[in-house]
């Protein structure tokens, strides 16, 4: 008997539970990646994460030539193609791993309908994209279908039984027949940014031992060091399923400590966005929760907006993050939170904007988390203070303390020390004449009133 697995966003063969099932119930396995026109239509395909996708997909194909096997890709309509391969390969079941974006849900039913046309069956895994699957753990006698608060969801999280992940296969065999385009290669793909971190699953195993023996443990106090640039950096693994966040969890517990402990509350917010987005799938255009905001758009602030973006917004630590996004297609969690604050809550501007900007570069770049955490920043999420407003000065100051994550992205203030580097409107006469850098694109009380005036804040 034959299975197909396709693969989407889980590239890897440790702890993969479709490949594990479909190993166990058929005699040959086609490992099956399509590179689905829709996805490329949605305009998803940024270059970064093309690049990091090409060395997946190399990558999974080698481990699994070293099991025997070769993975199949081919490109058009998703739906079609695993049909075509069902028909061409006689395969009685299509393994797939459960996810949550509206586009996979339907991308499921229609797999579904189709398959079962054909007379084949689709077995869809769960827990395989987040440690706990979305709505295994709901509010207690709320009636409602996921959490919209994180900390109890976090309690009822940490108490889910998780599998004990399962190793990699020895051996897959795979049928004679079904072709294969060749698999890309990150050097084909134009337009990536220079840094964006290398790919697969053998990188992203090689760096989770790194971090488990030299970042876990301090994570807790050196998470937020801008310049010390001591978070894990996985996210781009987590995005496109080369490390299993079952495996990073228990791997964490295991470890202990307080920094194991922190990470793991970060895995969990990764959950607790996509049990978010699972219920409401509409929440990757639409407000989670509605406010009467009329932001600014393309047409009324463009030149606010292309200065946000280009990292030229006169305030050093905001312009920093976004230069360190364009060059790396990654932004480390604090800049994030900054760059998003200042669009949406003093340049008042449209929080789909910004999140339509970091999809373009992230590599990490994913709806459930991009979008999720762009509306908990713009107040139309699940923030429970939904008005507060980072001041990028107070944060510079306490993220970026000596000025060097600044001095690092913005060569023009590369001399200045602390606190000029962070404030350099303040320098005078000469020294300021010096300094090829814009002047603050305004002022920051001016865009804290606009803001309060327009949510009808005291
Ligand atoms: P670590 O600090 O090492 O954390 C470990 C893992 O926990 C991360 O890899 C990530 O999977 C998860 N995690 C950490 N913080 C969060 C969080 N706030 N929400 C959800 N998961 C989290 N993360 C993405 O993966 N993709 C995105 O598109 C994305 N867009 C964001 C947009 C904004 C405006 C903000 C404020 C945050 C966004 N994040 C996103 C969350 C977070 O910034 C990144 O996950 C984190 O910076 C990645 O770096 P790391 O792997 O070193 O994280």
């Amino acid at each position: 008997s034959v299975a197909v697995v396709l693969f989407t966003s889980d590239l890897r063969l440790h702890d993969h539970p479709p490949l594990h099932a479909a190993l166990a119930s058929a005699d040959e396995v086609v490992p099956l990646f399509v590179r689905d026109d829709a996805v490329a239509r949605a305009g998803f395909c940024a270059p970064n994460r093309e690049a990091f996708l090409a060395d997946c997909l190399r990558d999974l194909d080698a481990g699994l030539r070293d099991r025997g096997g070769r993975l199949v890709i081919r490109s058009g309509e998703i739906v079609d193609e695993v049909r075509r391969v069902v028909t061409e390969t006689g395969a009685g079941e299509v393994h797939l791993a459960a996810d949550v974006s509206g586009h996979a849900q339907r991308r499921e039913e229609r797999l579904r309908e189709a398959l079962a046309s054909a007379g084949c069956r689709l077995r869809v895994h769960d827990a395989v994209v987040t440690a706990v699957a979305p709505g295994a753990v709901v509010p207690s006698g709320s009636g409602k279908d996921h959490f919209a608060v994180f900390t109890p969801y976090f309690r009822s999280w940490s108490q889910v039984g998780l599998r004990t992940p399962f190793g990699a296969p020895r051996a897959v065999r795979v049928p004679d027949g079904p072709a294969s385009e060749p698999v890309p290669e990150r050097s084909r793909v134009s337009g990536v940014s220079q840094g964006v971190a290398e790919g697969g699953e053998r990188e992203g195993r090689r760096r989770m031992t790194a971090w488990r023996r030299q970042g876990l443990g301090r994570y807790e106090e050196r998470q937020d060091d801008l310049a010390g640039d001591a978070t894990s950096r996985l996210s781009p693994h987590l995005h496109f399923g080369t490390l299993s966040p079952t495996e990073l969890v228990h791997r964490a517990r295991s470890a202990g400590g307080a920094g194991a402990e922190a990470f793991v509350r970060q895995l969990c917010w990764r959950d607790f966005h996509h049990q978010v987005l699972a219920a409401r799938p509409a929440v990757s255009h639409a407000d989670y929760r509605t406010r009467d905001d009329r932001w600014r758009t393309e047409r009324t602030a463009a030149g606010d907006i292309e200065a946000w973006k280009e990292g030229r917004t006169g305030y050093p630590l905001v312009d920093a993050a976004m230069r360190q996004l364009r060059h790396e297609g990654w932004m480390h969690n604090r800049g994030r939170l900054l760059t998003a604050s200042f669009l949406v809550k003093t340049l008042y501007v449209d929080w789909r904007i910004g999140a339509r900007h970091f999809l373009e570069l992230l590599v990490d770049g994913d709806i459930a988390n991009n979008q999720l955490n762009w509306q908990w920043m713009a107040g139309t999420g699940t923030d429970s203070r939904p008005n507060r407003v980072l001041n990028p000065v107070v944060q510079a100051k306490r993220y970026d303390t000596d000025g060097a994550y600044v001095r690092r992205w913005v060569p023009e203030l590369e001399k200045l020390g602390a606190p000029a580097v962070h404030e350099p409107w303040r320098l005078t006469g000469r020294e300021r004449a010096a300094l090829d850098y814009p002047e603050p694109l305004l002022d920051l009380s001016e865009g804290l009133a606009r803001f309060r005036d327009a949510r009808g804040l005291e």
